[in-house]
């Protein structure tokens, strides 16, 4: 056994030309959850209980897109997910279009405990939020101004935009940007750099759990569901490893990433960050997206096919790094 290991997302993608002071706004949470994450294992917390409760602070926290700070539909709503997965014996959860709950992955957590499902949607999940008696709040509250002010502008431009913060002119300074016209699923799109969230962790006992957490793409269809709640696709754990991603869902759906992650390790043989190459390689249309795992071994991987992607991690030995380009 490796001792315990955590790494944390803040959303792959990102502007090339976001200010350093964003930059190290980011970089400043992502170390203040690595240090939550930390203190937690070394208190013997289990993996699952270690990832919900970083998640949750990402949640609370109105710099990237989930809880507060996520983004809008075409409606100017808030429809936000998530899933949390416990390898330790392969339990889940997942919710999607949750509009009033404080914090989703909270709720993800809940139907995983005290539903007989694995995933609720929409109006079945705020009523069981309610039943549940957790934290509810109005729909504004998850509505900054800045969001606003973007969706605007990705109405403007007819976009779905992934990252909300770039203007939709000049942007082909990004090298990430590899198509042209900029589609997808046949529809318009702008750059890379949507900022869900997502936690994963193997603990002490060498339980391995993974969280993630969104509002899903700017100007999204409202009803839209992308991979983040997807079991297999945006996050998945099992007694080998625990992976969480970001990016274009769509793509991530199609590749069944964080599954394919684990499969390479089981049904292959390799190592995790060789299985993280694989599959980023293999699986995943360049441009997309990137990953998060941890392995039961505790050891930490990330991998990444667009300009850069908000992460941190750290590990029993006293490594710790928080980074956002390659
Ligand atoms: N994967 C998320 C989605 O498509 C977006 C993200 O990672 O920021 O909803």
């Amino acid at each position: 056994m490796g001792g315990w290991a955590i790494a944390v997302h803040g959303g792959a993608g990102v502007d090339p030309n976001l200010p350093l002071e964003r930059q190290e706004q980011a970089k400043v949470l992502l170390t203040r959850c690595l240090n939550i994450g930390i203190s937690a294992l070394r208190s013997s917390l289990p993996a699952i209980d270690v990832v919900e409760l970083v998640v949750r602070e990402l949640e609370s926290d109105p710099l990237f897109n989930s809880g507060r700070g996520s983004a809008l539909t075409e409606k100017g709503t808030v429809e936000m997910e998530a899933s949390i997965m416990d390898g330790h014996g392969r339990r889940c959860g997942a919710v999607s279009g949750v509009t009033t709950v404080k914090s989703p992955v909270s709720l993800a957590r809940l139907v995983m405990e005290k539903s007989p499902h694995s995933y609720l949607a929409f109006s079945g999940a705020e009523e069981f939020a309610r039943r549940q008696g957790v934290e509810m709040v109005d729909n504004e509250y998850f509505i900054t101004e800045e969001n606003v002010g973007m969706l605007q502008l990705a109405k403007e431009a007819n976009t779905i935009l992934f990252d909300y913060r770039i203007p939709t002119v000049g942007f082909d300074k990004c090298s990430a940007v590899v198509e042209n016209p900029l589609q997808m699923n046949g529809l318009p799109i702008s750059v890379y750099a949507p900022e869900t969230v997502g936690c994963v962790v193997v603990d002490g006992e060498g339980r391995c759990a993974a969280a993630t957490s969104t509002g899903g793409l700017m100007n999204k269809m409202s009803g839209r569901i992308g991979d983040s709640p997807l079991i297999g696709a945006g996050t998945y754990a099992c007694e080998v490893c625990g992976v969480s991603c970001t990016g274009e869902g769509e793509a991530i759906i199609r590749g069944t990433l964080a599954r394919e992650v684990a499969a390479v390790m089981e049904y292959k043989g390799l190592g995790l960050q060789d299985s993280v190459d694989y599959v980023v390689k293999e699986r995943l249309d360049q441009g997309k997206a990137g990953l998060i795992a941890v392995s039961r071994n505790g050891e930490v991987a990330y991998g990444f096919n667009c300009i850069g992607m908000f992460r941190g991690c750290a590990t029993q030995d006293g490594f710790m790094e928080v980074g956002i380009w390659e």
